[in-house]
């Protein structure tokens, strides 16, 4: 697997809109079922070609196991509906994870490390089979760091040398009923994004 890059934080400028003269064939990094749905809503809304698309579940960051899990099936499910072709990558990668971050597990740091890794793997694979651009439903997230995202992503488009696409789907909204019965996380995906989200709160396990 390629090694993806840490990239230092600069200001994100670009923001490229998916219109085209031809329809893009686009290969979409997806962090979860509620950020691809609020994605595919954008997307349908920009542009009267939507993309050909094929989608890449690639998120080594997600911990423990058993959530790792549930965000693979929440987006299997959802694509029962959608119908869109996939390739879902089941591999646990709590150790690769650790290994990666090399003793880095503070904040931005971390997170770019963590961005890096999958925005070049999917910018990789892009280009290997062809497609146009690549790009990240994590940009439709209102949780992520937006600009840390483009970062990451611009950093991979240049090492790999195909297009990144970005896009702001962070308003998009999905029709009442989209996600009926989808899981929804509540935090990021790593285990120290866990300890920050339940950290300050007096959330017990048992009562
Ligand atoms: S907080 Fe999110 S982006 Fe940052 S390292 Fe953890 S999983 Fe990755």
């Amino acid at each position: 697997m390629t090694v993806g890059d840490t990239v230092k934080p600069r200001p994100a400028t670009r923001v490229a809109s998916f219109r085209g003269d031809r329809p893009v064939k686009l290969f979409l990094h997806v962090c979860c079922a509620p950020c691809l749905a609020k994605t595919l809503v954008g997307l349908r809304g920009v542009s009267a070609r939507p993309p050909d698309l094929r989608l890449f579940f690639f998120n080594p960051n997600i911990h423990p196991l058993l959530e790792f899990r549930r965000r693979m099936t929440a987006l299997r499910v959802y694509l029962e509906r959608e119908e869109l072709p996939a390739e879902i990558d089941g591999t646990y990668g709590l150790v690769p994870f650790l290994e990666r971050l090399d003793g880095s597990f503070a904040g931005p740091e971390r997170c770019g490390i963590c961005l890096g890794w999958r925005m070049r793997e999917t910018a990789r694979r892009a280009k290997e089979r062809g497609f146009d651009a690549f790009s990240t439903t994590l940009l439709a997230s209102n949780e992520q760091d937006r600009d840390a995202v483009l970062l990451a992503a611009e950093a991979a488009s240049a090492a790999e040398g195909i297009r990144f696409e970005g896009g702001d789907f962070r308003d998009a909204e999905v029709p009442e009923g989209g996600l009926k019965g989808i899981y929804r996380q509540s935090y990021c995906g790593c285990v120290f994004s866990e300890a920050e989200r339940y950290g300050p709160t007096r959330k017990r396990l048992y009562g």
